[in-house]
């Protein structure tokens, strides 16, 4: 049987690629929840590296994890993937396995949090300083390239106000100076985007995120050619050794069956509540790349298939108290960290780059929509 096809569609690629393991004729594969693999042989124990389908120790690779992994790369249409532990480690593995010392980046300001921590408190210790601009104004990644500049790093959409980068523009300008682009992709999963086909050469994500859906593992993805791949697999993956633990995969592995079925309704849903925010008197800004109100349309257009379910407004009440108050009255609602689950979430958020001002920031999860609209109408009504 084989067990991939070029031409299988997003949804046949997360049921059948890479299904090998099958045992006693079960629809789902097992968990190889080992941390070694044994010989019957001295010979076999000897050439056990030189073929590619003996698996020896699961910080190099583990058959669960396998599936996972050739799933999610083909889902990117990447040649390679390789989970880790988090994306925080997929993110570092991925910058790093593009530098050395001296080594310069130019990374989008909208890039998550930890990430610009890691290029602005860590990297600087081996060398590697990072200059940070609006990834939405391209000739200002253009002005901020140097002779060292190795990396151009982007996250499109962000996570919070959805800025849009010209992925096609940003790849061209790489190239032609032997740049590495590397783009987190966890926004929109590989069902809204696919960055490797516009040219970028590595993907990461949070695969916690929609990826996982259901808020029960941390997980990360790196998503490449295999040339690109391969370094940073023996080097970053084995050695930083920030691997998935078996488990983990295989709940990654039961997640993926539902992608595109969740990816549809988180957007359905936000759409509506997009919609409703607009109309509402309480709201005086709703950020959404599926709002055809968007500043970016054309980018939007050219690069993304759809939008997710994250959302942020800005309320029309402006004093802390009252956005607290706000969030705590939602019902379904939940405040707190992380996104893309089956719930829905909605946090607080003042941000300096936006003048101190107060936004409600929200993950629209798998609910029936009608509730979550009545949620959010009951707590602006009870303010
Ligand atoms: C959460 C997040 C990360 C980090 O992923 P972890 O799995 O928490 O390590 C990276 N990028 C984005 C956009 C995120 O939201």
């Amino acid at each position: 049987m084989s067990t991939h096809d070029p031409n299988w569609g997003f949804e046949t690629v997360c049921q059948h690629t890479a299904e090998d393991y099958r045992f006693e004729g079960a629809v789902v594969p097992p968990i190889f929840q080992t941390s070694l693999f044994t010989y019957e042989t001295g010979e076999a124990f000897e050439n056990r590296l030189s073929d590619e389908m003996t698996w020896d120790y699961t910080r190099v690779s583990n058959p669960t994890t396998d599936i996972a992994e050739k799933k999610i790369a083909a889902l990117e249409g990447g040649e390679k993937c390789r989970l880790f532990g988090s994306g925080m480690a997929a993110i570092s593995a991925a910058v790093m396995s593009a530098c050395k010392a001296g080594s310069h980046i130019v990374c989008t300001n909208a890039a998550y949090g930890p990430t610009k921590y890691l290029m602005q408190h860590m990297l600087p210790r081996f060398g590697v300083t990072t200059t940070y601009v609006d990834g939405r104004d391209t000739d200002a990644i253009r002005d901020a390239l140097r002779d060292e500049t190795t990396v151009i790093y982007i996250e499109s959409p962000g996570s919070f106000f959805f800025d849009i980068q010209d992925i096609p523009a940003i790849v061209q300008m790489a190239r032609e100076r032997g740049i590495v682009t590397i783009a987190d992709n966890s926004n929109c999963s590989p069902y809204y985007q696919r960055p490797l086909s516009l040219g970028v050469d590595l993907v990461v994500h949070s695969a916690t995120k929609y990826l996982g859906g259901h808020s029960d593992i941390v997980c990360g993805a790196a998503i490449g050619s295999r040339e690109r791949m391969k370094p940073l697999i023996e080097m970053e993956g084995l050695l930083l050794g920030g691997i998935l633990d078996p488990f983990a995969a295989w709940l990654m592995i039961r997640s993926l069956r539902t992608l595109a079925l969740r990816m549809e309704r988180h957007a359905q849903s936000a759409r509506a509540i997009a919609e409703h925010l607009v109309r509402h008197d309480a709201v005086s800004k709703v950020y959404y790349p599926g709002l055809p109100t968007h500043l970016h349309q054309d980018r939007i257009a050219a690069q993304m298939r759809g939008a997710s379910g994250l959302i942020t407004f800005r309320p029309a009440f402006q004093d802390k108290q009252s956005v607290y108050r706000f969030c705590e009255s939602l019902r379904l609602f939940q405040i707190g960290v992380s996104w893309g689950g089956h719930e829905s979430l909605a946090i607080p958020v003042s941000v300096p780059e936006k003048a101190g001002k107060w936004y409600v920031r929200m993950s629209i999860g798998l609910e029936s929509v009608q509730d979550l609209i009545a949620d959010l109408d009951a707590a602006f009504a009870s303010l």
